[in-house]
């Protein structure tokens, strides 16, 4: 059955395009974003101040949320399991993260978000193979009209090239302005944000990734998450550069 999703990521790249990208970095060498220094590979990013990014090392496999050490989920999500069947957020929100992750979504440096999308993509490709499509969080039109920019999306569509998945934006609705989430705790962050989406697209049998730039409670994903399911869809998981630690994890 067709899906009315846009499929606007070339699964099989020209090769002219290889060239060109091959020819860029021989022409304009990598430069690190961190140390300033030249990266020495295709990457704007140089490998010592990859590895010293706060990876999260231990995370509850539901969530993401970081914790002391293994087990089968947080205490919040074994008391009530999220809609969506697991979260890939390799990075803790804070340290370098915190200040790249603002930067981009000022939409400073398109260098920047070839490196998160890189960063994040290394890390979700195995398990793009049982993904069949992307799913951004949505703006409402109003903020994304100010904003003029969705850094979910611009997020999507970068993976979506990098993975050859497709994504699906415009049946993709936030039909609710919610008001700002800063300073709700997380069953404050759920009320202002039920029934705030809506997907006009049959996603029947489906196994989508939900996409965000970082995660916080994880409200704004449970709520497109049910949205998704609600359209059909069988399995959700979570895709985010980064994931905001609790302070009691
Ligand atoms: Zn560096
Ligand atoms: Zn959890």
């Amino acid at each position: 059955m067709p899906l009315p999703y846009n499929r606007c990521q070339p699964n099989n790249e020209p090769s002219v395009y290889k060239w060109l990208r091959a020819l860029h970095w021989w022409l304009l060498p990598g430069h690190c974003l961190l140390c300033d220094l030249g990266s020495g590979r295709d990457f704007d990013l140089c490998a010592l101040c990859e590895a010293d990014l706060p990876w999260i090392q231990v995370a509850c496999p539901r969530c993401a949320v970081p914790l002391p050490s293994p087990a089968p989920g947080c205490a919040r999500c074994l008391r009530r399991p999220p809609a969506f069947a697991c979260t890939r957020a390799p990075m803790a929100y804070q340290g370098a993260v915190a200040s790249l992750v603002p930067r981009w979504k000022k939409g400073e440096l398109p260098a920047l978000q070839r490196v998160l999308v890189g960063l994040l993509a290394a890390r979700v490709a195995p398990a793009a193979a049982e993904v069949d499509l992307l799913v951004p969080v949505p703006l409402h039109r109003r903020r994304r009209a100010q904003r003029g920019f969705n850094q979910a999306q611009e997020l999507a569509l970068g993976l979506g090239a990098e993975l050859g998945l497709p994504v699906l934006t415009r049946p993709v609705l936030r039909t609710r302005d919610t008001r700002s989430q800063q300073g709700l705790n997380a069953a404050a962050r759920r009320r202002n944000l039920r029934g705030a989406f809506r997907v006009d697209a049959d996603l029947s049998g489906c196994h989508v990734a939900v996409v965000d730039d970082v995660v916080t409670t994880g409200a704004t994903a449970e709520a497109l998450a049910v949205a998704v399911l609600r359209a059909g869809a069988q399995r959700v998981e979570v895709w985010a550069v980064a994931r905001t630690p609790r302070p009691q994890a």
